[in-house]
């Protein structure tokens, strides 16, 4: 069974207790220095609201 990694707290739990979660985070780009929003997708955890505590950690 394929197992999935949770960007938040590294659990790996088999794809069906999973959910995907865009993430919007400021980010700076390497040649201007200038910051702006970024967003990326990762799987987190469908039972544990990690997606969420993911994005308030990016939001600081
Ligand atoms: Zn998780």
């Amino acid at each position: 069974m394929e197992k999935i990694g949770c960007a938040y707290c590294g659990s790996e739990r088999p794809k069906e207790e999973m959910i995907r979660g865009e993430i919007t985070f400021r980010d700076r780009n390497p040649i201007t220095g200038k910051i702006f929003i970024n967003k990326k997708t990762n799987w987190y955890c469908k039972d544990k609201g990690c997606a969420g505590y993911d994005q308030m950690a990016y939001e600081g």
